[in-house]
């Protein structure tokens, strides 16, 4: 989904860019439960209310429709098997409220075959009693035969509509996140997806009927009105069932990948197409793009398309069919829809608290396609922009409270911040692990077609990766706000080496009290900078860091890299005109049997050496309680220690520095 509202709200926020870097103010969210919990029994989420007894695998909706009046007359047929052994009754969402106006949905009936089953509706909730009890596994299908106006919630539901530059009517739905039982009988979770589906609209027949999935049929029948059948075969859930009807004007941009053919069909209103043509013809090459950074597009044995809705809805990813406002029919929106392909509709976020695996996705793929057509810059600039809407974000991307739409869909939480740990992951692991890291997600056969929560994401990212990224998703899904970095320069009389002090000032306490993140700093002289990478994990950490010459400046991740503020670095001349830790000098290295480590220290006290695989275990450590300043040699056995790279790390109560060592 994407809010083109926000965009334009945005434009406020670009101008305030560089001081709201440099301030780094927000307030404070409660927090609900701790992360520490959550995190310690991922199975106790709380789950979207639903019958949890029951597994719908294929909805079935045959709908009629008019327009003068607007009414709706519906039969879904739904197949689900029980989860539970003895089930003598189960229920499906349906709104059952009417409005002041009679609006809303009626019950006739409900069917299993020719037999009638009892059924209660009341409090949304459409309670079923099937003929026996149903065994753990058994299938039932069934069919509810329902008709009236829709209720209509948040951007969508069911509207009967027109353009927004004509009278000519429109129909169409919008259900993400809770509008599908306003329109038919579900199992109201995206937990819950169905094997297939399909739509078969009847309605006038000047009107072009538009839905999921592959159109098998059409059909004219004698009261004047038109049958569109539409079948899709992939598994789908429920809030990405869709339909659009008006009279559409029809615009083919066909697909090629891997020698087939895929149709890409918009379905734009007459009078809009000619405006929107030239970006609609933008999707193919965006299905390229995608499909070589995320892997092949998900749904190539039926389609892709758009289909045009009202005014005030920005896009939304309905499967293999977006729909779209007129003023989403942007190349930014688009590429944003057609990710979300991937990042939403194949793989489906399992509850709404982890809505950003759809919608920090889908945003981050903006900025894949503004790297496309602009490299570096073009990427860094679109990446910019999410990173000042990300600092207002205010909570966990881990969303607390999933009752009301504002609070899934916020826009600088989800969709800005969402796209920054993206970014952040592509900093801490490289370009080609991030992308391996995406493909390596939608090739996951318990993922792929199914639904994933973070936890299922960070294992991924891990696995590909081959580090620990516990500390990564911790901090920036399940904590608030971002670091606030301090470099203090300590001056040295040694040309080629510096002293900074980097302090966190983190406006929101987070939990923990400070972010862990590889850091980079550009070290500046005369001679040439020097760019080096720490590991921050401290509100309070000193590094000794190499330079070409006596240090001018230095820049906290120049690079941008980091969800951040910085304050301006400052230099401070020291008592003593040394520096706190001296070279550290490590070798053999690579290693085999032993390791010698040379260093100075420059004032008393502990001294702790640490020996760290590439998943951050420890795997050897020296600590030395008390030493005096000098120079001193310590050795490592590093026999029988698997072959790679391993981190050692020097800390003193001033200072650490730490070198990457191989051991063969
Ligand atoms: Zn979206």
């Amino acid at each position: 989904m994407h809010l083109v509202c926000c965009f334009l709200c945005l434009l406020p926020f670009l101008a305030i860019a560089q001081s709201d870097q440099i301030g780094g103010q927000f307030c404070q969210e409660s927090k609900g439960l701790s992360s520490e919990r959550r995190m310690a029994n991922p199975k106790a989420r709380i789950a979207y209310p639903g019958d949890a007894t029951i597994d719908v695998t294929y909805y079935g909706l045959d709908l009629y429709l008019t327009h003068t009046p607007n009414y709706l007359r519906g039969a879904a047929t739904i197949t689900l098997k029980s989860l539970a052994p003895a089930l003598t009754s189960f229920f499906l969402d349906l709104n059952s409220s009417t409005t002041t106006t009679g609006e809303g949905l009626r019950v006739d009936s409900v069917r299993a075959g020719n037999q009638l089953l009892p059924y209660q509706f009341s409090q949304n909730k459409l309670t079923i009693t099937p003929a026996q009890p149903l065994a753990t596994g058994q299938v039932l299908t069934l069919t509810v035969f329902y008709q009236g106006i829709p209720n209509s919630r948040d951007l969508g539901s069911f509207r009967f509509s027109t353009h927004e530059r004509s009278t000519d009517p429109a129909i169409w739905t919008l259900s993400e996140p809770y509008g599908a039982p306003d329109w038919f009988p579900c199992r109201d979770s995206p937990s819950d997806k169905a094997d297939s589906s399909s739509v078969r609209i009847t309605a006038p027949s000047r009107f072009v009927s538009v839905s999921n999935g592959i159109l098998v049929n059409t059909t004219d029948n004698p009261d004047g009105t038109r049958t569109y059948q539409w079948r899709n075969r992939y598994p789908i859930a429920q809030y990405l069932i869709s339909v659009a009807i008006s009279n559409y004007e029809r615009y083919d941009t066909p697909f090629t990948f891997g020698g087939r053919t895929m149709p890409v069909t918009h379905y734009i209103y007459p009078e809009v197409l000619p405006l929107v043509r030239a970006n609609l013809d933008l999707t193919p090459q965006l299905l390229t793009l995608f499909s070589a950074r995320f892997g092949p597009y998900p749904f190539l044995s039926e389609k892709y398309g758009h289909a045009q809705i009202g005014r005030g809805t920005g896009g939304m990813e309905h499967q293999t069919i977006s729909s779209m406002e007129e003023a989403a029919l942007t190349p930014n929106v688009i590429a944003h829809e057609l990710a979300h392909q991937w990042f939403g509709d194949y793989i489906t976020c399992r509850d709404w608290q982890n809505i950003w695996l759809n919608e920090g996705f889908a945003s981050y793929a903006e900025a894949v396609y503004a790297e496309s057509t602009s490299g570096k810059a073009g990427y860094q600039s679109t990446m910019n922009a999410f990173a000042t809407r990300a600092r207002t974000a205010r909570g966990s991307i881990y969303v607390q409270d999933i009752s009301n739409f504002a609070n899934i869909f916020n826009s600088s939480r989800t969709y800005a911040k969402g796209a920054m740990v993206l970014h952040m992951l592509r900093g801490v692991v490289g370009d080609s692990t991030f992308f391996r890291i995406l493909q390596t997600y939608t090739a996951t056969p318990s993922l792929a077609y199914g639904t994933a929560v973070t936890e299922d994401f960070q294992a991924v990212a891990q696995q590909v990766s081959g580090r620990n990224l516990a500390d990564f998703f911790r901090q920036w899904i399940y904590s608030e706000g971002y670091p606030t970095y301090k470099a203090t320069i300590l001056s040295s009389t040694l040309a080629n080496m510096a002293t900074v002090r980097l302090e966190q000032r983190n406006a929101i306490a987070s939990n923990p009290a400070s972010f862990t993140m590889p850091v980079q700093i550009r070290v500046e002289s005369a001679a040439g900078d020097t760019t080096v990478t720490v590991q921050n994990d401290r509100v309070d950490q000193t590094f000794t860091l190499p330079t070409r010459g006596p240090i001018t400046g230095i820049t906290i991740d120049p690079d941008n890299w980091i969800l951040k503020a910085a304050e301006p670095a400052q230099v401070v001349v020291t008592a003593t005109s040394e520096p706190v830790l001296g070279l550290v000098r490590v070798y053999p290295n690579p290693a085999t049997d032993v390791l010698t480590v040379d260093f100075s220290t420059f004032v008393t006290g502990p001294v702790t050496l640490l020996l760290t695989n590439s998943l951050g275990q420890r795997v050897r450590m020296l600590a030395e309680p008390s030493l005096s300043p000098g120079k001193y040699t310590l050795t490592f056995n590093v026999r029988g220690l698997a072959r790679g790279h391993y981190t050692l790390s020097i800390q003193t109560p001033n200072g650490s520095q730490s070198q990457v060592v191989v051991v063969l």
